[in-house]
């Protein structure tokens, strides 16, 4: 599941497009964003952390 980070809304399945840009042909960049307000979102349940800063 996914969480939107400005409008909280919980989905899952990501709103996806693709930004073809200048290009005529694929691929294409491809974009995904919360499906309510086209915001970041996070997934939910991601504890792991990729830094390790310990105090
Ligand atoms: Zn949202």
């Amino acid at each position: 599941m996914y969480v939107c980070l400005t409008c909280k809304s919980t989905f899952y399945a990501p709103k996806v497009y693709y930004e073809a840009h200048s290009f005529e042909n694929p691929p294409y960049e491809l974009f995904r964003e919360c499906p309510i307000c086209s915001s970041t979102y996070i997934e939910e349940g991601n504890c792991k952390k990729d830094t390790d800063d310990e105090e």
